[in-house]
Parts: structure tokens; C-alpha cells; sequence
């Protein structure tokens, strides 16, 4: 994408900004009050306002390599600063983890970058190893493993979330919920694990 594309879309928004201006001025005004913290790869084809048509204002954004949550006490604080932001001074009453199909930094699990070269990418590849790992434990056919090991990082990354005391907290008092979603890149479908079934299963396109 050239820069004079970025340029040009620009140009369209500039002129949505004026024609809605009603909009823009009120977020200005009012601050931020999103109720939902988005937790997603940082992958260029996932989209979390595409995927959920949210619009400005409505979604808190993380998005990391394999969307990771690193445990309450890791040195790589950024993602746990926005989920305290989120949950203690936003206070959103959700929490979306979003994996999806086809994610380069799962795959990079299979071959690990060189420490030498990549120090950052490797370092931080290691926060999803685990889910690799637990796989790798199972009788998990080696063709479904891929699929599974970005399945579980999620549910893993999930569990870190609660290792944050005012994830925790929120969620005992019923204020909080946990989303473990996966986008599917090739059908735009997204799946929702059920913890009481404990399988994924599609989330309702149609309305109730
Ligand atoms: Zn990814």
C-alpha cells in the first residue's frame, strides 16, 4: 500500500469527518467509553472494526504478534498497562481474545527465529510456546495441529488475562467477561469457545 493511497483515503475521511462532524466532536468532547477491550494479532488482515462493524469509540485495542497477554509480572508490560487501563479506569465489561487462521507467529513455533538476529520476535514467541507445547502433549493428528495450537494459545492467553487481579476481581463479581474467539480468514466466520461444552462453536450470524 503506497503512501499515496494512505493519502488519499485520508482525503475520504477528512470529508466523513466534516459530514459527521456531530460524531467526532462528541468523542472529543466526551471522552472514550468503550465496554469492549479487543485483544487481537496485529496481522494486517484482521480487522477487528471490519469483523464487528464497531465504530470509533467502541472498541479498546490491543493487537500484538499472536495476540498475547503476557502474565500479570512479565516484563513486557505493554499489553497488561491496557488491560488495567481498560478494566480498572474504562471499566469495559467485556474482554474479546481473537486468534485466527493462518497466524504467522504460531507458525513461527514450528521454526523458531534465531535469538541472534530476531531477539525480539524470538523473546517474545516464548509467551505462546506453552500452547505449542500442550499440543504437542496430545494425540492431536500432526495435519490438525497448527489449527489447534492457535485454538489453544488463545485459551491460553485467556487464562493469563485472569492472572491480573482486576480481571480476576471483575470477573468474580460478574462484571467481566471472557471472550475466546477465532477468526476464520478464508470463510469470515467467527467461532466462540463454549467453556461449558468446551468446544468452539460458530457465533449466531443470524439474529435471535
Ligand atoms: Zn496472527
Amino acid at each position: 500500500m503506497p503512501t499515496t493511497k494512505l493519502i488519499s483515503g485520508y482525503r475520504r475521511f477528512r470529508e466523513k469527518f466534516d459530514s459527521e462532524h456531530e460524531v467526532f466532536e462528541r468523542l472529543a468532547e466526551e471522552g472514550q467509553n468503550p465496554k469492549v477491550l479487543w485483544i487481537g494479532c496485529s496481522d494486517s488482515r484482521v480487522v477487528p472494526e471490519l469483523i464487528t462493524g464497531a465504530d470509533p469509540g467502541e472498541l479498546f485495542d490491543v493487537r500484538n504478534i499472536a495476540n498475547v497477554v503476557p502474565p500479570a509480572g512479565s516484563a513486557a508490560c505493554a499489553t497488561g498497562a491496557a488491560v488495567e487501563y481498560a478494566v480498572i479506569h474504562l471499566k469495559v465489561s467485556h474482554i474479546v481474545v481473537c486468534g485466527h487462521t493462518e497466524c504467522g507467529g504460531i507458525k513461527a513455533l514450528e521454526t523458531p527465529p534465531d535469538p541472534n538476529s530476531q531477539p525480539h520476535i524470538a523473546s517474545w514467541l516464548e509467551l505462546a510456546r506453552p500452547a505449542r507445547d500442550q499440543v504437542l502433549d496430545t494425540d492431536v493428528p500432526e495435519a490438525d495441529r497448527y489449527l489447534e495450537t492457535i485454538k489453544t494459545n488463545v485459551l491460553m492467553q485467556c487464562e493469563n488475562l485472569r492472572s491480573y487481579p482486576c480481571v480476576a476481581a471483575g470477573e468474580q463479581s460478574g462484571g467481566l467477561s471472557i471472550h475466546p474467539w477465532l477468526y476464520d480468514l478464508r470463510t469470515g466466520r467467527i467461532l466462540a469457545f463454549d467453556e461449558g461444552a468446551a468446544r468452539w462453536d460458530a457465533v449466531a450470524e443470524q439474529q435471535p
